[in-house]
């Protein structure tokens, strides 16, 4: 069995562990356990999404050094489903295996501040933004930046939690009080004309791969529905990718990154945001590609070849909250009787409103049918 300490690959057989336990550390883990690996979880959590497909699920707070470091010294390498552990988590896992990507990456990519700072500093396009300290501050970069505008917390937010809109001048109080009176960012709000992501991945020997555009849906601030390929134009596409790839290679990132982009009416690309992971839009290619976001991830960490990223069929992919579970539970039976489309599910046991609970991916001969195909089956989930 290969250590990951050097540059020599970490082959299957050999443990892989996983930092955060969800449905994202699952599908890796599934991924995983195909190609012959090992593979150990550690988060706070019990019977968790990732645990239920892992070989050894670890019980413990992230602060728990011991823990980590005897998680990290179990296992070939180091990666994470979960990019909010603290970097210190990140510093005493490297010290016992190598952390796929970086503590550093977490680090650039934990922090909204940092993060806006990398990718203006590196030339890349972003929403006009201000670092906020102070309802004073706050007033002075809404002068400065106008109204609306977003205001968001600087560290550990995802899925539009810790955010919030300002209207107007009335609204200052309220945001600043929302965030907690902590270091957040002001964000000029941007009247796009769509989403689109890119999930890209890297391997040590410099290999980039990438999955082109995806079009993304939100509702209330979290992911709705995706379609592969996005409809932009091939000019906006190449560049969200060419961007993806600056983003891959400054951060030196072994592993997967989705780079998240509003395309402005005119055309132009701002990012919003940077996941260093396998990301929720990039879901389709479990079902939609040669190799999917997990395998690739678990390729780009352990040193191998990365696999080819062909979609074999357009796609599309619709989430399910736990919304869908206040009436009773759904009917898996009727969504499953379209049949070009995939249910997943995540093994969650309790469905809280805005809960990620599982997804559904349609494929078809058209992204037009799949989205219809996949609206149409999560529709008859709750008849
Ligand atoms: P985030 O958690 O920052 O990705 O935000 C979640 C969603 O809120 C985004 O995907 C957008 O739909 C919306 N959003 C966030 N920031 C902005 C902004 N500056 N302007 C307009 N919409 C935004």
């Amino acid at each position: 069995m290969s250590h990951g300490r050097d540059s020599s690959p970490v082959l299957p057989g050999s443990a892989v562990g996983v930092l955060g336990s969800g449905q994202l550390g699952r599908m890796f883990a599934m991924a995983a356990r195909r190609m012959g690996y090992r593979v150990h979880t550690l988060s706070p959590d019990e019977d968790t999404p990732t645990g239920q497909v892992a070989d050894v699920e670890i019980n413990a707070p992230y602060e728990d050094l011991d823990a980590i470091r005897k998680f990290a010294n179990g296992v070939s390498v180091v990666t994470f489903e979960f990019e909010n552990v603290p970097a210190e988590t990140a510093a005493a896992a490297a010290r016992c295996a190598p952390v796929r990507p970086s503590g550093a990456v977490l680090h650039t990519t934990q922090h909204r501040l940092r993060e806006k700072l990398f990718l203006s500093n590196a030339g890349l396009p972003v929403t006009a933004f201000r670092r906020v300290t102070s309802l004073q501050e706050l007033v002075c970069a809404a002068n400065e930046i106008g109204l609306p505008a977003i205001l968001k917390t600087a560290g550990f937010g995802y899925d539009g939690k810790g955010q919030y809109r300002i209207h107007s001048s009335t609204d200052f109080e309220n945001a600043w009080s929302g965030v907690g009176g902590r270091e957040a960012v002001l964000e000029a709000f941007v009247n796009f004309d769509c989403e689109i992501s890119v999930v890209a991945a890297r391997n040590g020997s410099g290999q980039f791969v990438h999955y082109g555009a995806i079009e993304n849906r939100h509702r209330n601030g979290i992911l709705d529905i995706s379609i592969a390929p996005a409809g932009a134009s091939s000019r906006v596409s190449a560049e969200a990718v060419e961007i993806a790839r600056t983003v891959l290679e400054k951060l030196d990132v072994f592993g997967v990154l989705c780079v998240e982009f509003f395309v402005c009416p005119d055309g132009k690309l701002l990012i919003n945001e940077l996941a260093p992971r396998p990301h929720n839009s990039g879901h389709f290619t479990f079902d939609a590609n040669i190799t999917s976001q997990f395998e690739q991830q678990l390729r780009a960490v352990c040193g191998l070849p990365l696999g080819a990223v062909t979609q074999t069929m357009p796609a599309a992919m619709a989430n399910l909250l736990g919304d869908l579970w206040e009436p009773g539970e759904p009917d898996w039976n009727a969504a499953v009787s379209v049949p070009d489309v995939k249910l997943h599910l995540y093994g969650k046991s309790s469905a809280r409103p805005g809960r990620k609970m599982g997804h559904l991916t349609a494929l078809a001969s058209t992204t037009e049918q799949a989205l219809a195909d996949v609206e149409q089956a999560r529709a008859l989930l709750s008849r």
